[in-house]
């Protein structure tokens, strides 16, 4: 099934869209965006999509033209039309101005929204990953699509045959290309706090409620390299894989076994996709 799409007003396959050469997120990268994952007309954990989406607009002074209710409402209506079942749903926002020029005075806001086949599955099978620079901008809290490091991370980690790409900031693990991670100590659940270093990841938070509801404390503090090669086990979140567990880190195997508490975890937030 192919990607539906949405741009300024028009809908169609995503091969039949125009994008306008005045977009500023072509040369300047100038956009920000959020992703969820859905099922016909749900969206799973939209409202904080939406939050987080209107809050980076506001973070670097775009304005959407459009009021929450109204962009809920065109969400749903791109995700009906494209008659996807099962989809990843991605949205994007993005300054818009007849000149190429750095500053961006006197801008439009340009609205993308695409709906493509996606179905998490429960995998139980540990994932494979490689470490790497952590070379980003100091707007990592932003979702901008600004992603020059991810995505040369992300390719270096497929062309090992890995993964996920984690970054590393002399010596402390950050996140990962397109995941937050967690190691698990001693039944504890720790994680690099939020600040301009990450992304504050819904999945994340979700997972901060999980270890709520089962009891295990969730530390929001800052883990070495060598924390992580010594945990107890090493688990990743993000939107599109939920919570997965970490078998091998540059070809090293970490972590133990699945222990009781990286099962209920990742169980719990399966959950939350099955009920939607
Ligand atoms: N960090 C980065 C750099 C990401 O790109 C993502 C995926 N959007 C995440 C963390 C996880 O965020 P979320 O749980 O909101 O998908």
């Amino acid at each position: 099934m192919q990607t539906y799409a949405y741009y300024n007003g028009k809908f169609g396959k995503k091969e039949d869209i125009n994008i306008s050469l005045n977009e500023r997120s072509i040369y300047f990268g100038d956009a920000i965006y959020d992703a969820a994952v859905g099922r016909c007309d749900r969206i799973m954990w939209e409202n904080e999509h939406i939050d987080r989406f209107y809050a980076n607009a506001a973070k670097i002074g775009i304005t959407i033209p459009m009021n929450k209710n109204d962009f809920s409402a065109l969400l749903h209506e791109v995700a009906i039309k494209s008659t996807i079942e099962n989809y990843f749903l991605y949205f994007q926002a993005s300054r818009c101005s007849t000149e190429r020029t750095h500053s961006y005075i006197g801008s439009s806001t340009g609205l993308m929204i695409t709906v493509s086949p996606y179905k998490i599955k429960r995998s139980q099978a540990p994932l494979n990953l490689i470490t790497f620079k952590d070379m980003r901008h100091g707007y990592c809290d932003i979702k901008t699509v600004n992603l020059l490091p991810s995505v040369l991370a992300s390719t270096e980690a497929k062309r090992q045959g890995c993964d996920e790409a984690i970054f590393v900031r002399r010596g402390t693990v950050t996140e990962c290309a397109k995941s937050n991670i967690a190691i698990i100590n001693q039944g504890r659940v720790i994680t690099h706090p939020k600040g301009n270093r990450i992304l504050p990841g819904i999945t994340r938070e979700h997972l901060a409620l999980a270890c709520k509801e089962i009891g295990v404390p969730f530390i929001e503090k800052r883990f070495t390299v060598n924390d992580m090669m010594k945990a107890d086990e090493v688990i990743i979140t993000s939107t599109t894989n939920l919570c997965k567990r970490i078998g091998r880190i540059n070809g090293i195997n970490v972590g133990e076994s699945e222990s009781s508490v990286s099962k209920a975890l990742s169980e719990l937030l399966y959950k939350e996709y099955k009920r939607l």
